[in-house]
C-alpha cells in the first residue's frame, strides 16, 4: 500500500482489503464493472479480444463484484465468434445495448478500435464510474464534442479516470510523444485541466495528476512492465477500486503503485506476462 502522505488531503478509499470484508458480505457488495473494447472485426481479419480480456481478469482478481465482456464488432456484423468461450469462467459476456450504465462501472476502450466511438457517447453520459484507455483516449483526440463530455461529467459528480500512455497523451495535446516525455508532469497536469478529470500518464514513472492536487510520481514498477496488455491490466485495476467505492484519485495512486510493486517483487527468473500480473492482483 502506497504511505497516507503520498495520496494528499483525499479521503482514504473506503476500499477493504479482502481479509476486512464483512462477514455477511456478497458479490453485489462490491460493485460491477463493464469492460467495453476487445472489438473484432471479420472483414478486415483483426481481433483484440486480448486487451479485454486482461482488464476484466484484472478487474476480477482485484476483487470486483461481477465483471462483464462487452466486445465490440464493426457496424452490421455479428457477435464476434472469438468471444464464444472466455478464458476465464468467472467472467460474462453481455451485448453493449443490455448492459444497465447507470449501475456500472465501465472500463472503456482495451482494444476498442474504430467501434468505440460509436459506444462512447452513451457512455460517457450515463456511467457513474469511468476508466478510459486506448482507443476511447483516441477516439477522444479526435473530437472536442467528446471532451466537452467529460468535462460535463465532472460537473456532474461523476468520476472519469483517464490512463493514457505518452503517444495517446500526445494526440489528446495536439504535441507529440517526444515532446510529452521532455516534461511528463506538466502534460499530465494540462490534459487534467483540460478535462476536468484524473490522469494517469503511464510510462516509467507514472504521473498521477488531478484539478487542486499536487501530481504525483508513482516510485513503483520497472521495465519488465514493457510487454503487451500490462496498461490494460491497469486498467482493470483501476476499474475495480472505482467499483467498490473508491475516490478516483487515492484508485489511481493506489492502483498506479500495486501494479508498479507486483513488478517490483516478480520472481526473478519468471517472465512476467500480462495475464499473470493480472492473476496476482488481489483486493
Ligand atoms: P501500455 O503502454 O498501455 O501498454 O501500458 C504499459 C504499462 O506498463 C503502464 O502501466 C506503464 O506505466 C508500465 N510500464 C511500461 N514500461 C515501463 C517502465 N520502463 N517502467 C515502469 N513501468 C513501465
Ligand atoms: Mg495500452
Amino acid at each position: 500500500e502506497p504511505p497516507a502522505a503520498w495520496l494528499g488531503a483525499q479521503p482514504a478509499a473506503p476500499v477493504p482489503p479482502a481479509a476486512c470484508r464483512p462477514h455477511a458480505s456478497h458479490k453485489g457488495c462490491f460493485g460491477d464493472v463493464a469492460v467495453i473494447g476487445g472489438e473484432c472485426s471479420a472483414a478486415r481479419g483483426t481481433a483484440m479480444t486480448g486487451a479485454a480480456w486482461l482488464a476484466a481478469s484484472a478487474a476480477l482478481h482485484a476483487g470486483a463484484g461481477r465483471v462483464y465482456v462487452c466486445p465490440l464488432a464493426d457496424a452490421g456484423e455479428p457477435a464476434p465468434a472469438a468471444w464464444a468461450a472466455l478464458p476465464e469462467p468467472e467472467l460474462m459476456l453481455r451485448r453493449f445495448s443490455a448492459l444497465e450504465l447507470r449501475a456500472i462501472t465501465a472500463v472503456c476502450g482495451c482494444g476498442g478500435g474504430q467501434a468505440v466511438q460509436a459506444v462512447l457517447p452513451a457512455v460517457l453520459r450515463a456511467c457513474p464510474r469511468l476508466v478510459l484507455d486506448a482507443d476511447a483516449i483516441n477516439a477522444l483526440a479526435a473530437s472536442t464534442a467528446l471532451q466537452a463530455a467529460v468535462r460535463q461529467r465532472s460537473a456532474e459528480g461523476h468520476a472519469t479516470v483517464l490512463t493514457p500512455h505518452p503517444l495517446e497523451a500526445a494526440r489528446l495535446l495536439g504535441s507529440s510523444a517526444s515532446a510529452v516525455q521532455q516534461d511528463r508532469l506538466a502534460a499530465a497536469r494540462t490534459l487534467a485541466a483540460r478535462l476536468d478529470a484524473v490522469v494517469v500518464l503511464k510510462g516509467s514513472g507514472t504521473v498521477i495528476a488531478a484539478p487542486g492536487q499536487p501530481p504525483c510520481i508513482n516510485p513503483t514498477g520497472n521495465a519488465r512492465l514493457a510487454t503487451p496488455g500490462t496498461g490494460d491490466v491497469l486498467a482493470g485495476l483501476i476499474g475495480a477500486r472505482l467499483a467498490a467505492g473508491a475516490h478516483p484519485w487515492p484508485a489511481a495512486c493506489q492502483a498506479a503503485w500495486q501494479h508498479g510493486a507486483l513488478a517490483d517483487d516478480w520472481p526473478a527468473l519468471q517472465s512476467l506476462t500480462a495475464g499473470e500480473l493480472a492473476r496476482r492482483l488481489r483486493p
